[in-house]
């Protein structure tokens, strides 16, 4: 079972490093200040909180003067020691102890000034401040500055309010315990303190009363129906205390002299002798730690799971962002080829399907190469006029006997020259699909958003593969053309008819009209056979660009990038791994968090169910 005293150990413990990390609650539900409970200290302006608080710790440490005094919340955590020296420490100036207590209230001072200005403004970060002690007992106390009702010279207009947004900051919490101060010189139903309690805590389960300046009431008149519950109901007893008049600190009464006063008046009080045992500082400091204690307790649960549920979350979030990498060279090179494999992993599916873009390399074969094909202008080519002069060209001053063979090879093989256009704008077509892929897979990769650096690398070297991928397609589909001219098919011609004799009943001289048949029949003959061979490279394109780009793609991409990779120093292969420095603060402070929350996790787990 945990001790006494351990729970609320752990209580502060957790509250310090909520501060260094910048969580001050507010944070809604994911703060784990939030989810903490702690006594903090409201009323108005010298209704004697700051006495309360020094009478507690039986000791002189906060600043005194008119006005508004504490302009931050002061986090006081008492730790009960087994004895030795007394000393207090600050959070903001950790190892540097103070036995001096005239020493830490000018510390308290100076720190408010630090961050409020000399102004009498105020802020909510606060200041936290341990007092290591046997005279103690363990507790969590914010002091927080006193209500007012005007602001006076010097002050902002807003400070009235500003004053009571920070303080209801603080008590609006249901873990918040309100130590409501009201000074029994005045009416009860004009307290600061019960006002804002009662907007807050309307059933009175976690405020407690405390009645001061019990000692300047006007003579003849008690508030013993107050201390017992009679006027202001709440659910815990109401404690009176009689803190040190300002002559008594001008005077300069110590702590434990007043503590004693103090005692010796309840005792002797005709008022208040019934209720002796239950008044004073000393009672209300126990009577605070046991009720902190029990309420930590069965907040455990409600904690560890709050905890639980955010380191869930956090590493979550972290493996949206990656992990952090390890800094060997060997770790770096692992992540990058794990980078490579999941980009290559995502280019597949857009080749294979799965992801879009692949069907449109099948559009270029089966739309745009046979358009291209359709439009090649084989009719003006192998028009009557072009046959003639290409056939008595090839002729010289021998007109052929039968058959214009050096005619016929001229018309196919200039013929034949018009299918690289179409080929080479199926490769490079095909190219830039490719490319595009590789864009849409660099950007379509999760693992490689956080890596900029790499993301470029990976693409140039994607994209150099493609530009070897084509040039190799290129010579490729040219090399294809170009063997239908090195060696035409004897066959069809051979099938050919022979010529029949036609056209007898024209007009024209009957040579000249032998001579149209003659050419017009080599020309529909040089057609047909070209027409063959486009229905042949139709078909013998595709394979080309296949085999050479696209299955190149899919086995190739990044062989090179792997080895040029391999090869790398730990500098270079640190510079790929180059993050966007938003990303990398972003994930330092969420591991951060990560290890407060898992340190927190670990501290109760050490101490609440021992
Ligand atoms: P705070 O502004 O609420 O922090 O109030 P302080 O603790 O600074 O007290 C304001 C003034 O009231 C100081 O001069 C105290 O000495 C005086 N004072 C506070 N409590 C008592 C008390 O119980 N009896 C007497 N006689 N004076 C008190
Ligand atoms: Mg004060």
């Amino acid at each position: 079972m945990a001790t006494m005293g351990s729970l609320i150990g752990l209580v502060n413990r957790i509250q310090r490093a909520c501060t260094v990390l910048g969580d001050h609650g507010g944070g809604g539900e994911g703060s784990l200040w939030e989810a903490l409970p702690s006594v903090a200290v409201v009323g108005g302006q010298s209704s004697g909180k700051s006495s309360v608080l020094e009478s507690i710790v039986g000791r002189d440490f906060l600043p005194r003067g008119s006005g508004i005094v504490t302009r931050r919340p002061l986090v006081l955590q008492l730790h009960k020691t087994d004895g030795g020296q007394e000393y207090a420490e600050f959070l903001h100036a950790p190892r540097k102890r103070f036995s001096d207590f005239a020493a830490v209230r000018k510390e308290i001072a100076d720190e408010t000034d630090r961050i409020t200005g000399k102004t009498k403004a105020i802020s909510n970060v606060p200041i936290h401040l341990s007092i290591y002690s046997p005279h103690v007992v363990n507790l969590t106390l914010i002091d927080l500055p006193g209500l007012t009702k005007v602001a006076v010279e010097g002050q902002q207009e807003s400070i009235v309010q500003d004053i009571e947004n920070m303080v209801r900051s603080y008590v609006d919490k249901p873990n918040s315990i309100i130590l409501a101060i009201s000074p029994a010189n005045q009416d009860i139903a004009t307290s600061d303190a019960i006002k804002l309690a009662r907007d807050v805590d309307p059933s009175g389960d976690r405020t407690f009363g405390v009645l001061t300046k019990l000692d300047l009431m006007d003579k003849g008149t008690n508030a013993v129906d107050v201390l017992e519950g009679r006027q202001y109901r709440l659910q815990h007893p109401w404690v009176g205390i009689v803190n040190r008049s300002q002559a008594d600190i001008n005077r300069n009464v110590d702590m434990l002299a007043a503590r004693r006063k103090e005692k010796e008046y309840f005792e002797s009080s005709p008022d208040y002798g019934h209720l002796a045992h239950k008044m004073g500082a000393e009672y209300l400091a126990k009577l605070l730690s046991q009720h902190l204690e029990a309420v930590i307790r069965a907040k455990i649960p409600s904690i560890v799971a709050m905890i639980n549920k955010t380191i869930d979350e956090i590493e979550a979030e972290l493996d949206r962002l990656g992990r952090p990498i390890g800094g060997d060279a060997g770790a770096q090179l692992y992540t990058i080829l794990d980078m490579c494999r999941a980009f290559d992993r995502v280019f597949k599916e857009h080749l294979d399907g799965g992801r879009p873009g692949g069907d449109r390399i099948y559009g270029v074969f089966d739309h745009q190469l046979p358009a291209a094909l359709k439009k090649l202008p084989f009719d003006k080519h192998l028009s009557l006029q072009n046959v003639r002069k290409v056939i008595s060209e090839a002729d010289g001053y021998q007109p052929h006997l039968i058959a214009p063979e050096q005619g016929y090879r001229r018309l196919i093989d200039s013929s034949l020259h018009y299918f690289r256009g179409p080929a080479e704008a199926s490769v490079d077509a095909v190219h830039l699909v490719l490319k595009e892929l590789v864009r849409r897979s660099i950007a379509a990769t999760e693992e490689l958003k956080r890596f900029p650096t790499l993301q470029t690398d990976i693409a140039a070297a994607a994209n150099e593969s493609l530009e070897r991928f084509r040039e190799d397609g290129r010579k490729t589909v040219i090399r294809l053309v170009e063997m239908e001219a090195s060696y035409l098919t004897v066959e069809f011609f051979r099938k050919l008819p022979t010529e029949p004799d036609k056209g007898a009943n024209n007009n024209t001289p009957a040579n000249d009209r032998y001579q149209d048949n003659h050419l017009r029949r080599i020309g529909s003959n040089v057609s047909s056979y070209i027409n063959m061979v486009c229905e042949t490279l139709r078909n013998t394109i595709p394979k080309a660009v296949v085999h050479c780009q696209v299955k190149e793609a899919k086995r190739n991409l990044l062989n090179r990038f792997y080895a040029h990779v391999g090869s790398k120093e730990k500098k270079q292969l640190s510079a790929m791994l180059d993050e966007d420095p938003a990303l990398m603060e972003k994930r330092d402070s969420l591991v951060k968090r990560l290890e407060l929350y898992k340190s927190a996790r670990n501290e109760i787990d050490s101490v609440a169910w021992k």
